[in-house]
């Protein structure tokens, strides 16, 4: 993982040993670059200097396992795990474990770095971290990602722990995941509810975890939809994702009024004018039938996002909003369901066309905040209402989102970051991690 140790661009970083993202072999630039690209911006809004710039771009540990997996044909795979904690100036560091073939230590990298401004734009007392392995859990069975999931998190016992480094689901995981983990830490010796969040309700997680991330994108859309647009009974949503975070705010957009005309899934977009029957494709999609094979709209050519709607919710992969998608959008608001979907040549564009874009760090943050009040609700011991908790991240999410509006659209991406990246500064410069004074 060499070329993760920084993102800083090389004539920016003060440190002639580090390697640079600008030095990543061609085909390898993705999310790790466009997030040194705006970290770098932002970083420039803060003036801060180039030792320090560098210093909070690196990561305070990055781990790279191989976990050998017996696989139920009696072959052998060995698959890698990564675990990148980038920041613990604020708090142990806080993020998810993904199991997507796309997953290199170059993306686990970004999303680390991602999780640490956004826990300190929320205000929340962690760090930022991200984990991961280059797996399609859809080809395993169940019995393989049950041992892929425990041999992940045996492998990286030595540096998780509900003080130090705290896991929760990202893409390709979930609450069964993460219940098999906490399993498996707790045989080995680390037998803490604390150590995940995202968790089974049974085993000490919240009823709105599960739902937490995409009813929090739904509420900043309309609060963003209101503020630039009018009320939100007034608008069509297109949703590009249906998995944990597309279906939640597909269908909390649904029940605060507005128009769900287009959803699209791995299996491609389907859209209908007078809007989608949210439930009934649920129900269609439960029975194991391919989402675009939904009887009851139209399939879309291309990207879901540019159909006919007014806002647009990617909430899949990273890198989906692509020039094309930009050029092509129809909407009037773009909301960052997943981390990293614009690209930053299709931001330009979008900035240029005048569409106005939540950034991810402020739209998605409500799994975060959440997976923050179920590990209070574990140190407490004293479960929450699913109301209260619901309330209270809403509220969290008010705030971040007040704060954002207080400036025009057009910065919103980079006053988010500035503002995550200042508070960690903050954090590091009080705890004497850097001198005041010092490198600024
Ligand atoms: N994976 C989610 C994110 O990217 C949630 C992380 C967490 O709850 O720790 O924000």
């Amino acid at each position: 993982m060499t070329e993760t140790t920084c993102g800083t661009e090389g004539e920016r970083c003060a440190n002639s040993l580090h390697r640079h993202s600008r030095e990543l072999p061609a085909g390898r630039e993705g999310l790790l670059e466009w997030e040194a690209e705006r970290f770098h911006l932002a970083t420039e809004t803060l003036g801060l200097d180039s030792a320090l710039v560098c210093a909070l771009h690196c990561a305070v540990r990055s781990v790279e396992i191989e976990i050998p997996l017996l696989r139920d044909d009696g072959s052998l795979t060995v698959f890698t795990g990564y675990r990148v904690q980038h920041s613990t100036a604020l708090g142990p560091a806080k993020g998810g474990i993904r199991f997507h073939p796309g997953v290199t230590g170059a993306e686990v990298t970004a999303l680390a770095r991602l999780m640490s401004w956004k826990t300190a734009l929320a205000g929340l007392p962690f760090g930022g971290a991200k984990g991961g392995v280059p797996v399609d859990p859809t080809t395993l069975s169940t019995r393989e990602l049950w041992d892929l999931t425990r041999r992940y998190t045996v492998g990286m016992l030595p540096v998780i722990g509900p003080e130090v480094d705290v896991v929760a689901p990202d893409l390709g995981t979930d609450a069964r995941v993460m219940g098999w983990v906490l399993r498996a830490a707790a045989e080995a010796g680390l037998d803490d509810p604390r150590l995940v969040t995202g968790k089974p309700p049974i085993l000490g997680g919240t009823a709105f975890r599960a739902s937490a991330t995409g009813v929090g994108v739904a509420h900043v859309a309309e609060r963003a939809f209101t503020h630039l647009e009018g009320p939100f009974d007034r608008a069509r949503v297109a949703v590009e994702g249906f998995g944990s975070v597309g279906r939640w705010a597909a269908r909390e957009a649904a029940d605060r009024g507005a128009k769900v005309v287009a959803v699209a899934d791995i299996t491609g977009a389907i859209y209908a004018e007078d809007g989608i029957d949210l439930p009934d494709l649920e129900a269609w999609v439960a029975g194991g039938r391919p989402l675009v094979e939904y009887p009851r709209a139209d399939t879309v050519d291309g990207s879901v996002l540019t159909v006919p709607c007014d806002v647009a919710i990617p909430a899949a992969m990273e890198g989906t909003v692509t020039v094309e998608v930009a050029r092509e959008l129809s909407a009037r608001l773009l909301v960052e369901g997943a981390n990293g979907p614009t690209r930053p040549e299709a931001e330009a564009i979008l900035a240029d066309r005048g569409v106005p874009v939540v950034p991810d760090l402020v739209a998605n943050a409500g799994g975060v905040i959440s997976s923050y009040f179920e590990w209070v609700q574990n140190h407490q011991r004293l479960p929450w209402s699913i109301e209260v908790e619901r309330r209270r991240v809403l509220e969290r999410l008010d705030e971040v989102w007040d704060q954002l509006a207080t400036v025009p659209p057009e910065k919103w991406r980079i006053h988010a970051l500035a503002t995550g990246i200042g508070r960690v500064v903050e954090g590091m410069v009080a705890s004497g991690e850097i001198l005041d004074g010092e490198g600024r």
